[in-house]
């Protein structure tokens, strides 16, 4: 796993850099959302527009691999919500994966030379890097005919919003400490933890199924921040082996071990960090962190009501004549 301008990021062939590369978001992303001249702030604060995002890719990676993943993705999600539920979830795991190598090689890069130096550099991040290094190997099914047996390399969901109340048609967001990652195109948003061998899905799956409706954005934040605290208190970092090629196979088989079976899968859930989780994700609404602790046992909720039913909630905040 080697990175920079000259060598392309799937199989390290040299590239010709400005010449060899493909985009972070797709050119089709960047087309529907007008994103080409828009703006990333990186983490040492410096900017970079969208179409300056860039990965180094030899042609054949291009044609044959990156771009026929793009075609697909951009096919499903012309149908919505329903097409990128319809999509497998190695095809998501390769497409987020994609995005969240583009953006995260952006700042290491960037970090060789700072604007300003972060407080937490990510190349100082011993646990950010293993969680990186383990991502590669399975991320190397964008190239090569890998099947993982019996597991997802990541926790991918797919949420749809509810249009009454929503006015973001693109967005994204990350947290590269962790590898998650989200992103959102018109009512469908799709967030994950890209190396946790569906670990969160499983924890999360009666909120997830709970979850399977259009939801008011103050109600898709809080799902985010459940994920991403979740991804912040994982504690284990998966192990990936290539099975021995069988004489006429076709496909590689992929096998997985958590090997660290004596310390616990999660660190301890704490409400008063996972209220910090919160309160991020609900900057755009601006609730205090006060309310959002009012319960130091039951931090704020919207997806469920204080005896833990689904909440339906159409307008946020309420309207007084509700
Ligand atoms: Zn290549």
């Amino acid at each position: 796993m080697r990175f920079g301008a000259r060598q392309c990021f799937l199989c390290g062939t040299p590239t010709t850099p400005g010449v060899d590369a493909v985009p972070v978001f797709g050119e089709w992303l960047m087309n529907r959302y007008h994103l080409h001249e828009r703006q990333i702030k990186l983490l040492d604060l410096s900017i970079v527009a969208y179409k300056d995002l860039q990965i180094a890719c030899c042609p054949r990676c291009r044609t044959q691999h990156v771009e026929p993943l793009e075609a697909q993705v951009q096919a499903a999600a012309s149908q919505g919500v329903t097409g990128l539920r319809n999509l497998d979830d190695k095809t998501l795991f390769l497409w987020l994966g994609k995005m969240m190598y583009g953006v995260l090689v952006t700042e290491l890069l960037n970090e060789l030379e700072p604007l300003a130096v972060p407080q937490y550099p990510l190349a100082e991040n011993a646990k950010m890097l293993r969680r990186f290094q383990a991502f590669f190997q399975p991320f190397q099914a964008l190239r090569v005919p890998v099947e993982f047996d019996d597991f997802t390399p990541a926790s991918v969901f797919v949420l749809e919003v509810d249009p009454a109340q929503d006015d973001m048609p693109f967005e994204y967001d990350d947290d590269l400490s962790t590898l998650a990652f989200s992103i959102k195109l018109d009512n469908a948003v799709v967030t994950a933890c890209l190396v946790d061998n569906g670990i969160i899905r499983q924890a999360m799956r009666r909120v997830y199924q709970d979850a399977q409706r259009p939801l008011h954005p103050v109600q898709v934040a809080e799902f985010k921040a459940r994920v991403y605290y979740a991804a912040y208190i994982l504690n284990v970092v998966p192990d990936y082996y290539l099975r021995p090629l069988q004489p006429g196979a076709t496909q590689l088989v992929m096998d997985t071990v958590i090997d660290d079976v004596t310390g616990d899968i999660f660190n301890p859930w704490e409400n008063a960090a996972y209220g910090q989780s919160l309160l991020e994700m609900w900057k755009r609404w601006q609730i205090p962190l006060e309310d959002i602790m009012h319960d130091p046992e039951q931090p704020l909720s919207f997806l469920y009501t204080a005896d833990g039913e689904p909440l339906q909630l159409t307008h946020y905040p309420a309207t007084d004549n509700a």
